[in-house]
């Protein structure tokens, strides 16, 4: 037998509670009980979001979130910009490209943050710009965008500020009303804690007046149909309802715990990872704003990250993630997402630990271990 721990920047571990509410016989999605289900996961995704805007609910995973942000607020041949600093700003692009309008792209070097400077100069450059694309956490790097002063130069102009934060919320403080976030995209299977399946949009005003003027074809997100459903707690086709239900369980963990709590324990849990790898000499890839959600180790020289990985997960039962495309092999990432606490930290470091002395490293066993038990116990 060997015990499984799920590290990785999604899916997350479920909670019981979550996993329990969703053992419930299935209710049907047009019958009176599901409206107050949806009613208090509307209202719950509105206290998590820190927004009196509609949060949608999609029956997807986080990249249809994305996809539905695109089509239903622009039209083919806009100009649109994209903050690309890793896999997920590149699939910005993809998308903004697959529905045909013009992308021009800020590269960060991977491993760095956007300056808002430079989101400031490109929207002074092309002011024909109508909207801004970027990740709040870049997952395949580690590192946080910051949100809150790239929003502070985007609301200066017109353009739409969309923030991909399907691997950022719960994990970060993102005020979408008091920073001016217009649409906002979050998945179930990370800082929620829920299986795959789930997008949310939270949508504001100004991005309400865009999607009238929309003609780019969409069909199944349609977010417009969506919020006249969610008005009267629906959606536009079948709901997902086991998860909806399993979205209810989970906020309410999460408001009990209170929003400041659960931000502070995931900055706690990043800070203590940070300073566990550190204390094995090993360097982490972000050079600056590495992500509260997960940690992006390099893997020393000479040893392959994707052995590092690998060993995590088939010597020890601990499931991280590799890198990503170049990443591939030279760095391995943790997640502290969701349902995260004290001794996910401690069983990954104490992993790394074991697997580095494992692949030939020199490693002094305890040592990345009492680093991080010193920032877990403050
Ligand atoms: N954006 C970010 C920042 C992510 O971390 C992920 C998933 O890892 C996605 C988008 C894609 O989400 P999904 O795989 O749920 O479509």
């Amino acid at each position: 037998m060997q015990k499984k721990y799920l590290l990785a920047p999604g899916p997350t571990p479920v909670p019981p509670e979550a996993l329990l509410a969703m053992a419930m016989p299935i209710i049907h999605h047009r019958a009176p009980d599901f409206l107050p289900v949806l009613e208090s996961a509307k209202k719950g995704l509105q206290w998590l979001y820190q927004t009196k805007n509609d949060v949608l609910i999609l029956c997807s995973t986080g990249t249809g979130g994305m996809v539905g942000s695109v089509n239903n607020f622009l039209n083919p041949g806009d100009d649109v910009l994209v903050v690309n600093g890793g896999k997920f700003g590149e699939r910005w692009t993809k998308i903004c490209q697959a529905y045909g309008m013009k992308v021009e792209e800020i590269i960060v070097e991977w491993g760095y943050a956007v300056k808002p400077e430079q989101v400031e100069t490109s929207l002074k450059k092309n002011p024909k710009i109508k909207a801004v694309f970027i990740q709040a956490n870049e997952t395949s790097t580690g590192v946080y965008h910051d949100i809150k002063s790239v929003a502070s130069v985007v609301k200066k102009t017109d353009a739409l500020f969309v923030v991909d934060a399907i691997s950022a919320l719960v994990a970060h403080d993102l005020r979408t009303d008091e920073w001016g976030i217009d649409v906002m995209v979050g998945g179930s299977q990370k800082g929620v804690m829920l299986p795959p399946g789930l997008a949310f949009v939270s949508v504001s005003d100004k991005a309400w007046k865009m999607a009238d003027a929309a003609k780019t074809p969409k069909f199944y997100f349609n977010f417009k149909k969506e919020r006249e459903n969610l008005a009267k707690n629906q959606t536009l086709f079948t709901s997902p309802v086991t998860l909806i239900i399993g979205l209810n369980a989970a906020i309410k963990m999460l408001q009990d715990e209170g929003l400041d709590n659960v931000l502070a324990r995931h900055a706690k849990l990043a800070k203590a990872t940070r300073a566990g790898a550190s204390a094995l000499g090993l360097k982490l890839f972000p050079k600056e704003n590495p992500s509260n959600a997960l940690t992006a180790i390099e893997a020393p020289a000479g040893v392959d990250g994707q052995a590092i990985y690998k060993d995590l997960r088939v010597k020890y039962g601990i499931t991280g993630a590799g890198g990503q495309d170049k990443l591939k092999g030279k760095i391995f990432r943790i997640a502290h997402l969701g349902y995260a606490d004290t001794f996910d930290v401690i069983t990954a470091i104490a992993g790394i630990e074991m697997v580095l002395k494992g692949l030939g490293h020199p490693v002094k066993l305890g040592t990345g271990v009492g680093a991080a038990q010193e920032i877990l116990m403050k």
